[in-house]
C-alpha cells in the first residue's frame, strides 16, 4: 500500500480477528492492497483457540481449515451426575499457525508489527509517531478496550501445556470436567490432548470481578493431573486471560466507543458469543463476510459490522440472560441439565443458533 495514497484497506491490530480479516482478503481478493498493523512483536498472542465443527458454517470453512493445528471426532463432559461422549467433532488452531499462515500469506509490505496505533478513523489510522496512514477503509480490530457500557461477568482461564513422563492415555478432549471444586463461581477443568504425552489442561471460572491470581490457579491445576495420575510432567507452555460475559448493557453505546463511525471486528464490535467468551466462530463470518464485499468504503464497513453485531447482540439475548444464572449459585446444575439435552441443540447453543424451541427446553430445564 503506497504511504499517502488513499487505497485499499487498513486493518489496526493483528489478534484474531484482525489476522482472519487480513487472511480472507489474502485468500479471496489478493488484489485489494491492505495493511495490518499490529503493535506486539507477533500476530495473534499467545493461546490456543478451540471450536466445534458445528460452531463454523459450511461455507467459511475454507479460512480456518488451514490453521488447525488439532482436530478430534468427538469430546467428553463430565458434571458430578452426569457424563457423556458427543460425537461433534472439536478443533483447536494455535497462535503459532495464525502468525505463520499471516507471514506465509501477506506480503511484507502488507503489515506491519511493533506499529502502536494512536486512533483508527473511517478511512485513516494515526500511529503513535504522529504518521497518519490513509486509506479508502480502516477497521478497528484491537481487542477488548471501554466494556464501561456493558454489564459483565468474566470467564476467566489458566491453561498449562504439560509434557507427562508418561502416554496420558486420553484420546478425546475433556471440554468439560465439572466435577472440581466449583470455587465462587462456575468452574470446569478442560483437557485437551495435543499427543501421546502432551497435554493442554485449562481451568475456567466464571466469576463477577475479573481478577485472576494465575500462580495460584495453575497451582490448582498441577493438582488436578496429579489427580488425574497424569503427573509428573513439565509445564511448556503457559496461557491465560479474562473473557468478559455480558448479562446486559447498551450496545448502541457499547459500539459508538471509539468513533461512532468506524468499522469494527472481534470483541471491539461486540463480536463474541456471550457465554463462552469465544470469539473465534464470530471472527471467521466476519472475515468471509469483508472478503465478499464488491468495494472497501470505510462509511460502507462500518454500517455493515454494526448492522450484524447489533442484529447479534439483539438475537443473543437469551445467552446473556443464562450468563446471570451461571455467575449465580444454581450455575454448575443449569450447564448440567444442558448437557442432559439432545446433541443438536447443544450444537446450536454453543454456535449461538439456539432456535426459539431450543430456548424454551433449556429454560425449562432451568
Ligand atoms: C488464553 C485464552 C484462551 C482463549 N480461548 C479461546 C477459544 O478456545 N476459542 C475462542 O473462540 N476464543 C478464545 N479466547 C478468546 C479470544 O482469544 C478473544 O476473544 C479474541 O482474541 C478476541 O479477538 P480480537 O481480535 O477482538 O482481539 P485480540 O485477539 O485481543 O487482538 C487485538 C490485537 O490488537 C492489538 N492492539 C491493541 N491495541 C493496539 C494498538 N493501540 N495499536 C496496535 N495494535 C494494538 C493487540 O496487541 C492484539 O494483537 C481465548 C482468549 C484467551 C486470552
Amino acid at each position: 500500500m503506497a504511504r499517502g495514497k488513499r487505497e485499499g484497506l487498513l486493518i489496526a491490530g493483528g489478534g484474531l480477528s484482525g489476522c482472519l480479516a487480513a487472511l480472507a482478503i489474502a485468500m479471496k481478493r489478493p488484489d485489494v492492497p491492505i495493511l495490518l498493523v499490529e503493535e506486539g512483536e507477533r500476530f495473534g498472542g499467545q493461546q490456543t483457540w478451540s471450536f466445534f465443527d458445528t460452531d463454523i458454517e459450511d461455507e467459511d470453512r475454507w479460512l480456518v481449515e488451514p490453521l488447525i493445528a488439532h482436530h478430534w471426532s468427538g469430546y467428553y463432559v463430565a458434571f458430578p451426575g452426569h457424563s457423556r461422549k458427543f460425537r461433534t467433532g472439536y478443533s483447536s488452531i494455535r497462535s503459532e499457525d495464525l502468525e505463520a499462515n499471516v507471514r506465509a500469506l501477506l506480503r511484507p509490505e502488507q503489515y506491519r508489527l511493533g506499529t502502536r496505533i494512536a486512533a483508527v478513523r473511517e478511512r485513516e489510522i494515526v500511529l503513535t509517531d504522529g504518521e497518519t496512514i490513509k486509506a479508502e477503509a480502516a477497521i478497528d480490530a484491537r481487542g477488548a478496550a471501554n466494556l464501561s457500557m456493558l454489564e459483565l461477568g468474566w470467564r476467566k482461564f489458566v491453561g498449562r501445556d504439560y509434557v507427562f513422563e508418561r502416554p496420558h492415555g486420553l484420546e478425546l478432549p475433556v471440554a468439560i470436567d465439572a466435577t472440581v471444586e466449583p470455587g465462587g463461581g462456575y468452574r470446569f477443568v478442560s483437557c485437551l490432548p495435543l499427543d501421546e504425552h502432551r497435554m493442554l489442561v485449562g481451568d475456567h471460572s466464571y466469576s463477577a470481578s475479573a481478577e485472576l491470581d494465575v500462580d495460584a490457579v495453575g497451582a490448582r491445576l498441577d493438582a488436578y493431573v496429579a489427580r488425574r495420575r497424569w503427573a509428573p510432567g513439565e509445564v511448556v507452555r503457559e496461557e491465560s486471560g479474562v473473557l468478559p460475559v455480558p448479562t446486559g448493557g447498551d450496545f448502541d453505546a457499547f459500539l459508538r466507543i471509539g468513533g461512532a463511525r468506524v468499522a469494527k471486528l472481534g470483541l471491539r464490535g461486540g463480536l463474541f458469543h456471550p457465554v463462552t467468551g469465544h470469539a473465534l466462530p464470530d471472527a471467521v463470518r466476519t472475515a468471509a463476510m469483508l472478503a465478499q464485499q464488491p468495494k472497501f468504503d470505510g462509511a460502507a464497513l462500518h454500517d455493515l459490522f454494526a448492522a450484524h453485531s447489533s442484529k447479534l447482540w439483539k438475537q443473543r439475548g437469551f445467552y446473556r440472560s443464562f450468563n446471570a444464572m451461571l455467575l449465580r449459585d444454581e450455575r454448575r446444575a443449569a450447564m448440567e441439565r444442558l448437557h442432559r439435552l439432545q446433541g443438536s441443540l447443544i450444537e446450536r447453543f454453543f454456535a449461538a443458533r439456539s432456535s426459539a424451541l431450543d430456548r424454551m427446553r433449556i429454560g425449562r430445564t432451568g
